[in-house]
């Protein structure tokens, strides 16, 4: 928060400063002044765009504003080059307008921009080359020259714009990284505090019910209740020992050799029958060998809350396909459906804790999923649309 007020200071100084600039060129020694002709005015009104613009753009952040702040300046270093011949520094402007964008951090701006300025320049040197009369001489004398300096400083401005843009997503990507692994510690320390002060009462109750099934003063419709809420709670005790697999640091749950393909068929096994629910078959193809380091459960407890999700994104009569195979180094496998996809934002979303769309869903699936594929040294991605559905890819290390 401090930073982006002392960002935006900094902003308006710089902003002012050159404000400040274009005004005192307007007014000091300009040859136009004294005549105020149709060029000086242009200028002025320039010069109040590009100030009014400049001023407004930390409010209005927006693609828009920055493509007219940009035009406006390219409208005014062009109006300069073009109506002050007798001032040959004027062509500096010219070559830095791409610049302006990289300030943007804008890839299709600076494209853009660095397009279009070639061309015009081209065009104006071609237009004084052609047309005698116009008085530039120091292009006129030695076009050649100017081409290729003009050539050189755009292929410096480009290289500057990629070697800064190439650090900037760099920076990005780590950035995200730290967000997503923070948010994981977070998730943690709240996964084990909250199993912790649930799994009491509940043991508490579910005691107390399981006592009064064998009570004989109730009557068989009442007992069955009984036994109704023992299941409930025993679901409830489920969803709070998926929480402490994330939370403890598992001691007893050695790595090991796992053989994916094994996993895999038990998991689709078990899983066969949800998906006759909705009629969704699971078709499952394993090649090549798919050993890696990791642990039975755990492994197994991933597959099933992804292929769990898919089944549940199908529609009816949808297969969800789950493919293995060894690429090179690594195992990869594919949970692949045809269901109902994700945004962007959906996908940025996926393990946050308790992020779910659905009416029962707890929210915690892909929260420990995002967990043991960490904890196994392992990535996953996600590639989604609405509508036509989503492959997730997750890779181990074989062994
Ligand atoms: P839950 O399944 O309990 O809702 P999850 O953490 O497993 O919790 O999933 C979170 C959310 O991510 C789901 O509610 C769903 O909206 C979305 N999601 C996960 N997998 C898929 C998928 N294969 N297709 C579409 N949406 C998905
Ligand atoms: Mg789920």
């Amino acid at each position: 928060m401090k930073e982006t007020t002392t960002n935006k200071k900094i902003y308006y100084h710089v902003a002012w400063f050159i404000i400040a600039i274009m005004v005192l060129g307007l007014i000091i020694d300009n040859p136009r002044l004294d005549d105020h002709d149709i060029v000086f005015i242009a200028h002025s009104i320039q010069v109040l765009i590009l100030s009014v613009c400049l001023l407004l753009y930390p409010r209005y952040d927006t693609a828009i504003l920055r493509w007219i702040i940009i035009t406006a300046a390219s409208f005014l270093c062009y109006t300069l080059f073009l109506f002050y011949p007798e001032t040959s520094t004027t062509f500096i402007f010219l070559c830095l307008i791409p610049a302006l964008a990289i300030l943007y951090f804008d890839t299709k701006l600076f494209y853009f921009t660095l397009l279009v300025n070639y061309l015009s320049v081209v065009i104006i040197f071609a237009t004084i080359l052609l047309i005698d009369g116009l008085q530039y001489p120091f292009v006129e004398e030695d076009m050649i020259g100017n081409i290729f300096n003009f050539t050189a400083s755009q292929i410096i401005v480009y290289f500057i714009f990629s070697i800064t843009n190439g650090r900037m997503k760099k920076q990005q990507v780590y950035y995200e990284q730290v967000q997503h692994s923070e948010r994981l510690k977070t998730t943690g320390q709240l996964a084990a505090a909250v199993a912790h002060e649930i799994r009491n009462p509940l043991t508490v109750v579910k005691g107390f019910l399981q006592f009064f099934e064998q009570d004989s003063s109730f009557s068989e419709e009442r007992k069955e209740h009984i036994a109704l809420m023992i299941d409930e709670l025993n679901t409830a005790e489920e969803v709070i020992s998926q929480f402490l697999t994330v939370a403890k640091p598992d001691k007893e749950n050695v790595t090991e050799h796992v053989n994916v393909g094994a996993v895999l068929r038990s998991v689709t096994d078990l899983l066969h029958s949800y998906g006759l629910l909705h009629d969704n078959r699971i078709e499952l193809e394993v090649t090549g060998d798919c050993t890696i380091a990791a642990n039975n459960m755990e492994l197994k407890q991933l597959l099933i809350n992804l292929i769990k999700n898919a089944i549940e994104a199908s529609n009816i009569g949808e297969k969800v396909q789950v493919i293995a195979g060894r690429e090179r180094d690594f195992v990869v496998i594919n949970v692949i459906d045809y269901g109902r996809g994700m945004t962007e934002m959906e996908v940025a979303s996926l393990g946050t804790p308790f992020y779910s769309l659905k009416s029962k869903g707890t929210g915690l699936g892909m929260m420990i999923c995002f967990n043991i594929i960490e904890k196994f040294k392992g990535t996953i991605d996600f590639e989604s649309s609405i509508g036509q559905g989503t492959t997730i890819t997750i890779r181990f290390p074989a062994c």
